[in-house]
């Protein structure tokens, strides 16, 4: 589960969330670029290539998709509050 308490300041306001580099916890975003390069309508990469939630997904198929990017994120850097 990522660490809610490390989210990153550029994430869109919602559930879905991505935390800091900078995690104490070991589960920051590592700039991998998977789920940017996957879901580009809904995450985004900062200028140091980390990523944020840019749009939170409304639909159910794109609330599949960022949950897919979820299982995806080797340090499990993504978060769903919802
Ligand atoms: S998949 Fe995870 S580690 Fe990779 S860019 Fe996205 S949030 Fe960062």
């Amino acid at each position: 589960m990522a660490n809610s308490e490390m989210k990153h300041p550029a994430n869109a306001p919602g559930p879905f969330y991505v935390t800091t580099y900078n995690d104490p916890e070991g589960q920051g975003c590592t700039a991998c670029t998977i789920c940017y390069t996957a879901a580009p309508e809904f995450f985004s990469e900062d200028s140091e290539g980390y990523a944020y939630v840019s749009k939170q997904p409304e639909t159910d198929a794109d609330i599949s998709l960022c949950r897919e990017q979820m299982d995806a994120c080797p340090p499990v850097a993504i978060g769903d509050d919802g």
